[in-house]
């Protein structure tokens, strides 16, 4: 029979593994969750010179050619950390999603499990998060185009490869026509979703191209990710920040474009990574979280500027920026935006009447 003395001896070495366990965690905890603060980018200026200086960088535009990230041997799924036969690789998983555009840059490393998970859950809310700038930046995503037509059907618009053509009869409800001005506005709702995720989907892309020597100091990254449970994401925040542009005219980013930055010196006070995207009419930036290597910046503000995009310095062009937190993790209302167009020409037609066939559904 062991003495009492042997147990209170164990039972307090216990305790101090159990304290040490916490205290190492609690760090980590606080180590992972840098406190990083973005100026409104409306009231700055794009700094090129500053990303010049501190990141070292790769613009990748996906151009139509068939591209792939990561490894075929051995197949390792990166989110999951699983490999076959734990999981399969049967499809072919986007490494940024169909419906910004992308056709032609594929994952190995994401397997059939995390690609139906992130499908339904992170990218489903990013969808609806962007449902309404797809729609008016004309980006073909899986279904084509969504198309946006007016609940009445007064209100239609195609898009081809030069432009829009909107066809308005009778009633034209949300649209506002300024004939003279030649411009058109229209409203569009979005539909609800959780902001975080959407930010989530973000965080998932640019871990989806990162190279692989970088990829371990994410660790914490990937089961954040793959939690479904908005109960269950306490993360305080403060780094859910994307910074945004939008740049005016008919698809500036006919291809999507991505942008990978990573820190040059690890000493500096700035984020170890940043990932620009930029589609259709507008592009978003963000600042990865969860770096084992932003140690030192835990609870600091540190301002950012965004990253210029191509058409900065275009004077044929506007581009608009502002931030958006999307740390919340409450379901949004349904919400009203609008965009405003400039028409090349408007003209009036009469009203022909409808054809005696049905027209094809649109899909
Ligand atoms: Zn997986």
């Amino acid at each position: 029979m062991r003495d009492p003395g042997w147990r209170a001896e164990e039972a307090g070495k216990v305790a101090r593994r159990a304290t040490e366990w916490a205290e190492t965690h609690q760090k980590r905890f606080q180590h992972d969750f840098p406190a990083i603060s973005t100026y409104l980018p409306v009231m700055g200026e794009p700094d090129l010179e500053f990303y010049n200086k501190h990141y070292g960088f790769l613009p990748v535009h996906l151009t139509g050619e068939r591209m792939t990230v990561g490894r075929a041997h051995p197949r390792r799924c990166r989110f999951c950390g699983k490999q076959g036969p734990d999981v399969t690789f049967l499809k072919e998983a986007h490494a940024l999603p169909e419906m910004v555009g992308n056709k032609t840059l594929f994952s190995l490393h994401e397997c059939d499990a995390c690609n139906e998970l992130f499908g339904r859950t992170i990218e489903y809310h990013f969808g609806r998060w962007t449902g309404f700038q797809r729609t008016t930046s004309a980006v073909t995503g899986k279904n084509g185009v969504p198309q946006y037509q007016s609940k009445d059907g007064n209100v239609q618009w195609d898009v081809g490869a030069e432009g829009a053509n909107i066809v308005f009869k009778g009633d034209i409800g949300p649209v506002k026509v300024d004939v003279e001005g030649r411009k058109v506005t229209i409203s569009g709702e979005v539909q609800p979703y959780i902001p975080r995720f959407a930010y989530k989907c973000l965080v998932k892309m640019a871990l989806s191209v990162m190279p692989e020597e970088d990829v371990a100091h994410f660790a914490y990254a990937f089961p954040w990710l793959r939690e479904v449970d908005p109960a269950k994401d306490r993360h305080p925040g403060g780094f859910f920040r994307v910074m945004q542009s939008f740049t005016n005219g008919f698809k500036p980013f006919r291809w999507p474009t991505y942008i990978l930055l990573r820190r040059k010196n690890d000493g500096d006070e700035i984020p170890h990574y940043s990932f620009v995207l930029a589609w259709g009419n507008y592009s978003h930036q963000i600042f990865i979280p969860f770096s084992a290597k932003d140690a030192h910046l835990r609870g600091r503000q540190i301002t950012l500027p965004p990253f210029p995009n191509l058409y900065e310095s275009d004077p044929a062009r506007k581009v608009t920026r502002w931030d958006d937190d999307l740390g919340s993790l409450e379901k949004t209302e349904v919400k009203v935006q609008t965009v405003t167009y400039h028409m090349d020409s408007i003209v009036e037609k009469p009203i022909t009447p409808a054809p005696e066939t049905p027209l094809e559904p649109r899909g």
